[in-house]
């Protein structure tokens, strides 16, 4: 579903160039969770930009969903970011005067649905995390737990192919980040999505798909964790 081959990305401040990606080279499975763990600085949110297509790289090849991004114009990839891609941001990026409803609407609506068409979506994906009960509330009115939750059923209610999550997991407590483990792994298996998911908390490792070790900018290994994915997705949802 997504391949990388050979990506390099640099930053300049003053007159110091670094490197963060070095010649990176990966294939994303469809229909998988993969998850991208290593250490903090060693560029997993800089790759998630460029392989998401927020960012460009200095050199190498993206191709997504047999889209080859550095070949679209800025129009062109804007467009494809908002048909098949879904993104989650670790600060969630809410609006604060908008519902949950709203704010899981508001992408549909850009992306050319018709209103009640958006409207029952947005249902759908709100309860589908969970948050039916809750969907007229404020983000102020929700715990964070639950604005993670707003903010995945914001992606997924694009029905996107690929869907990117950056840190998910790590403004909340371990039983949130589980309980939106659950829901990710869920997406993957139950719509067929495609999930690239970038995290350094260890604790996610056994529930993906696909492990890729990232360090100082190169991937230092790919596995398949221990089979204890299923196990952990049997988690209960809360009660709201
Ligand atoms: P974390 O786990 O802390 O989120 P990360 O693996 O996501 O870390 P990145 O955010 O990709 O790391 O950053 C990798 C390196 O690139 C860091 O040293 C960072 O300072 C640098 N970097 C990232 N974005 C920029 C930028 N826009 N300008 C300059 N340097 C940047
Ligand atoms: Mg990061």
């Amino acid at each position: 579903a997504l391949q990388a081959r050979n990506v390099r990305k640099s930053f300049v401040s003053g007159r110091v160039e670094s490197t963060v990606l070095h010649d990176l080279t990966l294939d994303v499975r469809a229909g998988e969770l993969t998850l991208i763990s290593g250490p903090s600085g060693c560029g997993k949110s800089t790759l998630l930009a460029i392989l998401s297509g927020l960012q460009p790289a200095d050199a190498g090849d993206v191709r997504a969903l047999g889209h080859e991004l550095s070949g679209l114009s800025m129009r062109a990839l804007e467009h494809f970011r908002l048909q098949h891609t879904g993104f989650v941001f670790q600060g969630f990026n809410l609006f604060p005067a908008l519902s949950a409803l709203e704010q899981v609407e508001l992408p549909l609506s850009y992306m050319g649905l018709a209103k009640g068409m958006a409207r029952q979506r947005a249902i759908e994906s709100l309860e589908e995390v969970g948050l039916g009960p809750r969907m007229q509330l404020r983000p102020a009115e929700l715990s964070g737990g639950e604005k993670q939750r707003v903010a995945i059923a914001r992606a997924l209610a694009k029905q996107p192919e690929l869907l990117f999550a950056d840190e998910p997991t790590s403004a909340l407590d371990a039983a949130n980040g589980q309980i939106v483990i659950d829901i990710l792994h869920r997406i993957a298996r139950n719509h067929g999505t495609t999930v690239l998911c970038v995290s350094h908390d260890p604790r996610l490792v056994g529930h993906a798909d696909r492990v890729l070790a990232m360090e100082d900018g190169r991937i230092l290994s790919d596995h398949v964790p221990a089979a204890s994915q299923v196990a952990a997705s049997e988690a209960k949802e809360p009660s709201a």
